[in-house]
């Protein structure tokens, strides 16, 4: 039996702490309680509010980006509603409730995923989804299908655990009195989800479906019309910043990955995990290079980038376009929103170099090197011949009269 993981996370403390002690047989698990959660603090006052005044529908949809926060705040609002001893605006994350709901193994928090197999039931993939959860609550789809190997897979919610939900729910709840089924990522619920029409319109007693969703737009109508939605938001930058602060990333990369994060944690996560620290030096110097148009030193460039990671280069691309961005800010109203002194310094050096014309089409061959790395291009061909078309913008409308300094 491997080490395993017990939440132990105090209420007040701030983060989910999680932390290794040598028990056998027992998940992994993260206490979650609406204090842990990063903003979002209207959604949980709405939350709140409804449940203290008996308000709360029996049916609620969260629709938002993963990465704003949906799942942790299902599963803090089936903390808060299983705890034995919650407090106005929390649960106690200490009692046996509290406790299980945290490993997601409380008998009566069900919960349902996408998974691939045409009788595929949910329950089969949770130990993976359990442990992914500790790791990272605000993991998302690609987070899940990448998991799991499976992007050819056609991932869905199956009829067969649509069936699996109404008998569940149609069982005394085992502890207490509530019983939540939480459906993750509902868009994945095809024509089989009108099965669970009737049991959303009337539920058995004391029964709550809280269901997540990233596009709205593409839930079955007919369930859509049974729930409430709540929207959950883009993060506020501020949210993002103090967050990676608390994590120890050091402040001018906690600014930098909040500025391409663009509200969204998920998306903060897998930027921290790597080192976005010379992305600036990377992308003017990326510039300066094209500029002068050496053969030799674009071709040199090139092979620096195509030895980065899938990763850092899409982050230099989504780099590059904040910062035309803040440039194009620069110009128009004279200010730069989210640089750092010394990056607006080195923008404003550029900004007299460029016009708006050519920024705009640095952007979209950006934009284009964006796509082609979702495609996975071959990025040599590609990246070589982005800096030949950007050679080409300089030149374009006579702008640039002078090199491009330091
Ligand atoms: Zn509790």
């Amino acid at each position: 039996m491997g080490d395993v993981y017990v939440a132990v996370g105090m209420p007040g403390t701030g983060d989910a702490e999680v932390c290794r002690l040598k028990r056998k047989n027992d998940y992994l698990c993260r206490v979650m309680l609406f204090k842990d959660i990063i903003g979002q603090k209207k959604v949980i006052a709405d939350l709140l509010s409804a449940l203290k005044y008996g308000r709360l529908p029996h049916a609620i949809l969260l629709s938002g980006k993963s990465g704003h926060g949906s799942l942790p705040l299902a599963l803090a609002l089936a903390q808060y509603v299983f705890c034995e001893n919650p407090a106005a605006d929390d649960a106690c994350g200490v009692c046996h409730a509290c406790v299980k709901t945290s490993k997601l193994i409380h008998p009566d928090l069900h919960i349902t995923v996408p998974a691939f197999g045409a009788e595929a039931v949910s329950d089969t993939f949770l130990p993976q989804f359990r442990k992914m959860f500790v790791e990272n609550a605000y993991m998302d789809m690609a987070d899940w299908i990448a998991a799991h190997d499976a992007e050819s897979k056609q991932w869905n919610i199956t009829a067969k655990e649509c069936l699996n939900i109404v008998k569940k729910l149609n069982m005394q709840a085992y502890e207490g009195r509530w019983k939540v089924q939480v459906i993750w990522m509902a868009e994945y619920l095809a024509k089989e989800g009108n099965r669970l029409l009737k049991i959303i319109e009337e539920p058995p007693a004391d029964t709550f479906f809280v269901l997540i969703a990233e596009n709205e737009d593409r839930v079955l109508s007919t369930i859509l019309s049974r729930c409430q939605v709540y929207r959950v938001p883009l993060l506020h930058d501020a949210d993002i910043y103090d967050k990676l602060l608390a994590e120890g990333v050091e402040e001018g990369e906690a600014s930098v990955i909040t500025r391409l994060a663009g509200g969204n944690y998920s998306d903060a996560i897998r930027l921290r995990e790597h080192t976005v620290g010379s992305l600036d030096e990377q992308f003017i110097s990326w510039l300066r290079i094209c500029f002068k148009g050496n053969a030799v030193e674009m071709n040199n460039w090139t092979d620096g980038y195509a030895a980065l990671n899938r990763e850092e280069q899409k982050k230099f691309v989504r780099y590059g376009l904040n910062f035309m961005h803040e440039l194009v800010l620069l110009k128009v109203v004279g200010k730069a929103l989210r640089l750092s002194d010394d990056k607006a310094e080195t923008a404003l050096k550029i900004k007299n170099l460029l016009d708006l014309e050519q920024i705009n089409e640095i952007c979209r061959l950006l934009d284009e090197c964006g796509f082609g790395l979702e495609r996975n291009a071959n990025i040599r061909l590609l990246m070589f011949d982005a800096a030949i078309q950007l050679k080409n913008i300089y030149k374009k409308t006579g702008v640039v009269k002078q090199p491009l300094h330091k």
